[in-house]
Order: C-alpha cells, then structure tokens, then sequence
C-alpha cells in the first residue's frame, strides 16, 4: 500500500528523501510544490531527479480524499463528506465576497457532548491525523484562494492535540503553505494543558466556546466546564502577554429563554472586557436530540447585540450558512441531506 505525502511535515519528509537516496535540499523542493503551489503530480515536480520521482511513487502518493457526499447550499456553503478507515468527518466550504474559509474536522463525532451541538450526539470513532485535517485544506484550494482556516469542524482541537499542532505547522510554516496564522482560528471549549500548549507552540488566533457566563448554567450546555472550569481556564492564558495580532474569542451561542437575557450580556460584557476579547454572537441551529432548545426571535438577538455594543464590547453577530445542508455551526453529524 502506498503511504500518503499530504500530512507529513519537513522532519519526515527529510527521512523519506534520506531514505530514497535523494539530496536533503530535495525534501524542501518536494514540499514547496506540494504545498505552496499545491502541485500533486509527482511528474510535475520537474527540479527533482527523474530516478527520485520514480521511486517517489513506487512508494507514496499525494492524492487526496474523494468526498463521498458534496451538499451545496444556496448560499454557496458547501459541505464535503469524507469516510476513510472507518473515519467519517465533514468540511465545510464558506465563501463570502471577500472571504473564503475552510472549517475543519479534527475528530470523527466528539467526546464533550455539548448539549447544542450536533457532533456531540455522535459515537466518538477517533482522531484525524495530519494527512486527514490538511487534505480538507487542500480541498478548499481546488475550489479558490483560501483566506481563512478556522478549527470548528466536528471535534474538539484540543482533544487531538498532536495532529492538530503538526497540521497547523504544516500550515504556517515557511516550507509549508506559508499561510499567515493570524488568519486561522483554534475553536476549543477550554481544555487545560492543552491550551497553553497551542498558545506558547503556535500564533494562531483562541475562540474559546463560552456559551454562558455562568458556572451552573455552563455545566448545563457543557458538561466539559466540570472538569475545565471556564473561569479557571481563562484565569490561566496568560492573556495580557499575548502579542496584538493574537485575537481571542468568545463564542456565544444563542439560546431562548437560557443565555439570552440581560443578566447574560452584561455579564458576558464584563468577562470580554476583562480579556479583551471579541464576542462572536451565533443564531442557534436546531439538533434533533434536544428539541427543547431553541434560538430566540431576531428581535432578542439584535437586542443582545445591543447591549453588548452599548458596553463598548466588539461584537459580531455570525450569520447563520449553510443551514440547510447541515453545514452550519453545530450541525456536522455526517447527516446526508
Ligand atoms: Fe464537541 Fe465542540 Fe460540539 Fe462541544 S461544540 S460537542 S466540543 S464539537
């Protein structure tokens, strides 16, 4: 069986070339083509010796996943559905006017089991490795420039530690995609030592899935704030040494009659005050296992915004895409629409 190129980073690489007899300035070549100017045709990579490519593929390959399901949007959302090893995961396809961005899976289903989220309802089968995360990335190439890579696919980052600090090495670095971290985004509910691992290894921007200023209620939405409490999560990041161009943010889910009151805002301003962090407002999209929850009228949503903004905290109200085809925020499930 031949073993993929697509997820290795330089280390390896070097190993592979080393071992194929080839020269070490071969490795940096290789992956210049493959992922800066995403060339997958060995054939292509014409300043390697012919002998090498040869045996290149004799060994490896640098294909990518074929999705087994593509659901399209009208709002241009697409959503990629990929099954491989017993590993089924999605990739969702945002494109805006300005903006095109690429939501990763990092796990097939989740461990956490928030009650919002679509995911959490999953059987946990396991971690994806680099070679799944980075061939998601790659499909968003083929279809345009990529200008933004955010982690808020099915899982959770942290849980998947490794893979997820490999695959955005393999992102940002020189030899790599030379994608800007500023313009990728970790999504995590807050899980310690693993945060500070991405914080002190990467420069790649923190929303933390806060959801409720409020411990019980928290645990309610989250069971993960037993175990990881939000408040000690925070205290712990060290924030004010962060450099500016590190963004923190907090996701904010709305729910009727839960998180959406006054008391709420007011909290949750004071808490992004504190951190200095933007509020990302997200409407709520509906999971089947809990029929109880439901996203307030767009009257309340504006009104939360609202106050929010009158406390002088950067606030951003997400659209809702790609709800139809399951692609919006909470609903991957591996659902085919
Ligand atoms: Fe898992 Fe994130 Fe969904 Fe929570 S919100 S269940 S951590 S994927």
């Amino acid at each position: 069986m031949r073993l993929p190129i697509i997820g290795l980073d330089l280390e390896e690489v070097s190993h592979l070339i080393c071992s194929l007899h080839g020269a070490s300035y071969n490795s940096r070549q290789l992956l210049t083509w493959l992922y800066r100017k995403k060339v997958r045709s060995i054939d292509e990579m014409t300043d390697l010796p012919k002998t090498l490519r040869l045996k290149l593929q004799e060994q490896h390959h640098t294909e990518i996943l074929k999705p087994s399901h593509v659901a399209s949007d009208k709002d241009g959302t697409k959503k990629l559905l990929f099954e491989h090893n017993e590993l089924i995961y999605e990739t969702a396809l945002i494109p805006e006017e300005k903006r095109f961005t690429v939501c990763l899976s990092t796990q097939t289903g989740c461990r956490f089991g928030c009650r919002f989220c679509a995911t959490g309802g999953m059987i946990f089968r396991g971690n994806l490795d680099a070679f799944h995360i980075i061939q998601q990335v790659y499909h968003g190439f083929l279809e345009r420039d990529v200008t933004n890579i955010v982690f808020m696919g099915m899982g959770e980052p942290l849980d998947n530690l490794e893979s997820v600090l490999k695959s955005i090495q393999i992102l940002t670095a020189e030899w790599g995609f030379a994608f800007p971290s500023r313009k990728i985004t970790v999504s995590t509910v807050g899980l310690q030592p693993a945060l500070q691992k991405l914080i002190d290894q990467t420069k790649v921007n923190i929303a933390i899935s806060l959801h409720s200023p409020f411990h019980e209620e928290r645990k309610y939405l989250m069971p993960v704030e037993n175990a990881h409490p939000i408040m000690e999560v925070l205290d712990s990041i060290q924030w004010r040494n962060w450099p500016r161009t590190r963004r923190l943010t907090f996701e904010y889910i709305l729910l009727k009659d839960i998180n959406d009151s006054y008391a709420h805002a007011r909290t949750l301003a004071k808490l992004a005050l504190r951190y200095r962090a933007r509020v990302n407002l997200i409407q709520f999209n509906p999971v089947e296992r809990h029929p109880e929850l439901l996203s307030p009228s767009e009257n309340r949503i504006v009104e939360f915004e609202s106050w929010l903004r009158a406390k002088r905290v950067s606030v951003t109200l997400r659209k809702s895409r790609g709800q139809k085809i399951h692609a919006a925020c909470g609903m991957l499930a591996a659902k085919i629409v």
